[in-house]
């Protein structure tokens, strides 16, 4: 087992790289990795916030959909002309 092989960035202006200092863990096509530089943790931890954002885009476009659907049909009605306006509201969400 030897040190991760990845080069880190310093960034800016006047850029460098040096050795990642964390022991290789993980072996991917012959080069050793550290559990933070895996390119197939990297792949499975990109996925899973991709999927995290995907749920919540498809969670955010339902809200949207519905409040727009219920928007048709209370359509007419005035909340002024309610009694239970604030009963509606609290029972609703
Ligand atoms: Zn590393």
């Amino acid at each position: 087992m030897s040190n991760c092989c990845v080069k880190i960035s310093s960034g800016g202006y006047l850029e460098r790289f040096h050795p990642c200092p964390n022991q290789g863990k993980y072996q991917t096509a012959g080069k050793w990795y550290c559990g933070m530089h895996d390119p197939k943790r990297i792949a499975a931890r990109r996925a899973k916030i991709r999927e995290k954002l995907d749920k919540e885009r498809e969670q955010r476009t339902e809200y949207y959909k519905r409040k727009e659907m219920l928007s048709v049909f209370a359509e007419g009605i005035q909340t002024k002309d309610l009694d239970n306006y604030e009963l509606v509201l609290k029972s609703g969400h």
